[in-house]
């Protein structure tokens, strides 16, 4: 089979670092060059280029620009490589693998974003395998030579996600995201075995050709539930604040309380326009407002279900959609349905 292309966005976090061997200090590491430091590269079937985002940001600080920089980088890059590996920070990897699974529009090919919690220079790391891998199976195609995994994904310790259903769960683990509520779309041992039938069952949206969506919407915040929480503060956040789009991280199965001042504030911020969106605490498991009385007075109140959406991807589906800048009624229908996989129904 022909050689695959790559190109890999090193956008900067950990994965980037080795020692310097004269000071012994952390320093950026130059991916491009990456054969002469990994010289067993030149064994997999792929051609590999390197483009680095300048200045290479620690993750904490990516911003809807950088996501939108990372959307034209494969964009501009599209025709020219089978697939694409995005080396990230892990600290909001999962917020920028599920911006991007909604920017990139009828995407076709590879995405995978992988990084490390060892620096990349330091000899436990675990930036290594993360990157050999992440490598493979952006490049890997089937027999009619169409890409296994045409869908954004992230790649970590043995596990290939969906990039939208991930979270970082651990600040210690080498095993630090999971993907509590959608199977892993392949589990890599000795040999790497697809879940070809979780990955990217669901049907493009809009057309077919491939276009990137820049318009992001910042007008989103998330309110986090707990119990004591003021109705000043409530208000303040909902209603004062003019945003467009709320994430309400509820309790367990969608539940919130049913106290009538918390209620009329939900409805009051529903009738001015605002996208109410109801994610649970619970990092397992879906929101069902129909379940007890708790969650129902908020699907009366007209909040949407998140399902079993991760709070990374229901925070970047709504920057997406509002940035869409649609009436009301298609904005909430465009919420109601996954578009990536993001939640199940
Ligand atoms: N703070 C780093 C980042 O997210 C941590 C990492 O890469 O693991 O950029």
């Amino acid at each position: 089979m022909k050689r695959s292309s790559i190109l890999i966005i090193y956008t900067g976090g950990t994965i980037g670092m080795k020692t310097d061997e004269a000071t012994g200090a952390l320093v950026p590491f130059d991916f491009s060059g990456i054969y002469e430091e990994f010289p067993s590269l030149k064994r997999l079937n792929v051609d590999i280029e390197v483009l680095t985002i300048k200045p290479p940001i620690d993750s904490s600080n990516v911003s809807v620009e950088n996501w939108v920089v990372m959307a034209r980088l494969i964009r501009d890059n599209y025709s020219k490589y089978d697939g694409f590996v995005v080396l990230h920070g892990t600290d909001t990897m999962s917020y920028s693998a599920a911006a991007l699974s909604f920017m990139l529009e009828n995407l076709a090919k590879p995405v995978i974003f992988t990084g490390s919690q060892i620096p990349i220079g330091i000899l436990r790391t675990d930036g290594r395998e993360n990157l050999i891998t992440a490598i493979e199976i952006a490049g890997s195609r089937n027999e009619e030579g169409r890409p296994i995994v045409p869908e954004v994904a992230l790649y970590f310790q043995n596990k290939l996600m969906r990039g939208n259903r991930t979270t970082k769960f651990s600040a210690e683990a080498l095993n630090a995201f999971a993907s509590f509520n959608y199977p892993d779309l392949a589990e890599v041992g000795v040999s790497i075995q697809y879940n070809s039938a979780h990955i990217a069952p669901y049907a493009p949206d809009f057309s077919d050709e491939f276009r990137i969506s820049e318009s992001l919407s910042d007008d989103v915040i998330v309110v986090k539930l707990f119990p004591g929480i003021r109705p000043s503060t409530l208000r303040a956040m909902l209603i004062d604040s003019g945003v467009r789009g709320v994430v309400l991280e509820t309790y367990g199965a969608g539940n919130a309380p049913t106290s009538e001042w918390f209620v009329e504030l939900v409805k009051e911020a529903i009738a001015k326009g605002v996208v109410v969106v109801n994610v649970s605490q619970c990092k397992d498991g879906a929101v069902q407002m129909h379940l007890y009385e708790t969650g129902l007075a908020l699907q009366e109140a007209g909040v949407v279900s998140g399902h079993d959406m991760t709070i990374e991807a229901a925070v970047t589906k709504l920057m997406y959609v509002l940035g869409k800048k649609l009436p009301l009624s298609e904005t909430l229908s465009l919420m109601r349905r996954p578009l990536r996989g993001e939640f199940t129904l």
